[in-house]
């Protein structure tokens, strides 16, 4: 499950509308990315359907439910952010089992789910040192697999490797994308890359100031882009 739908979704701050009113689909087990230079709302749209914004218009439903009052907590997704905070007091096990403390889980289900999660990240290795004693990459994955115990129906995230250096993000890219095979589960993915965009997408959206140019595959979009903005922005020859 993870099929989610934005019908009519905008979105102002103050007098000023970043996102005028916008349809789209994302399907279950689709790996879609927004795409776009800065400030052209891609966050804000992520934090709509996270739930961590209010939508100033429309609707949002996951799995046909409208979860537009429903709090992040219930939404059944799991974000991951660029800023991936870890406890560094706390061994990886501790940081990856948070989530399911706080939701009071049996400790014997946390180490099933924990050591799950971990064997999947190749973090097996780890679970006894605490951040301080990882690199860059392994603390990307302790993030996400604090994500992953909590069996989302979707994962959001919101350019997770643009504070890593280019080499480690080639791997991490790598390894979402394997993630993505494995589990096939939707993933929405932000990022004003568009080499990630094309690399790892099943479904490109492109947002520009707040409203979608092109929504397609890679080749789609390649071969045809709509607009020049589109095509520039992909790099295509026009
Ligand atoms: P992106 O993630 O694509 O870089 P954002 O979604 O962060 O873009 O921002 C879209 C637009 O909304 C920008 O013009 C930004 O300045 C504005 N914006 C974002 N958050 C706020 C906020 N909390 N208050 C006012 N303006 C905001
Ligand atoms: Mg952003």
């Amino acid at each position: 499950m993870g099929r989610i739908v934005l019908d009519q979704v905008s979105k102002k701050f103050g007098d000023v509308e970043v996102i005028p009113p916008l349809d789209l689909t994302i399907e279950d087990g689709e790996f879609a990315v927004f795409v776009g230079p800065s400030g052209c709302g891609k966050s804000t749209l992520l934090r709509m359907i996270a739930g961590l914004e209010d939508l100033t218009s429309g609707n949002i439903e996951i799995d046909s439910e409208v979860v537009t009052e429903v709090p992040p907590s219930k939404r059944g997704l799991a974000m991951v952010f660029q800023s991936y905070a870890l406890y560094p007091h706390m061994t990886v096990r501790k940081n990856i089992g948070f989530p399911l403390r706080m939701e009071k889980m049996a400790p014997d289900e946390i180490d099933k789910r924990v050591e799950a999660a971990a064997q999947s990240l190749n973090l097996i290795d780890y679970l006894d040192r605490k951040p301080g004693q990882l690199s860059g990459g392994q603390r990307q994955r302790v993030a996400i697999g604090r994500a992953i115990v909590r069996d989302p129906s979707a994962f959001l995230f919101d350019e997770p490797l643009s504070n890593l250096d280019a080499a480690l993000r080639v791997g991490m890219r790598l390894e979402i994308s394997e993630m993505h095979e494995r589990m096939q589960t939707t993933m929405i993915y932000v990022t004003h890359d568009q080499v990630e965009a094309m690399t790892m997408a099943n479904k490109i959206v492109v947002l520009q100031a707040g409203v979608i140019e092109q929504v397609g595959s890679p080749l789609d979009l390649y071969h045809k882009p709509q607009n020049v903005f589109v095509a520039g922005f992909i790099g295509s020859p026009k």
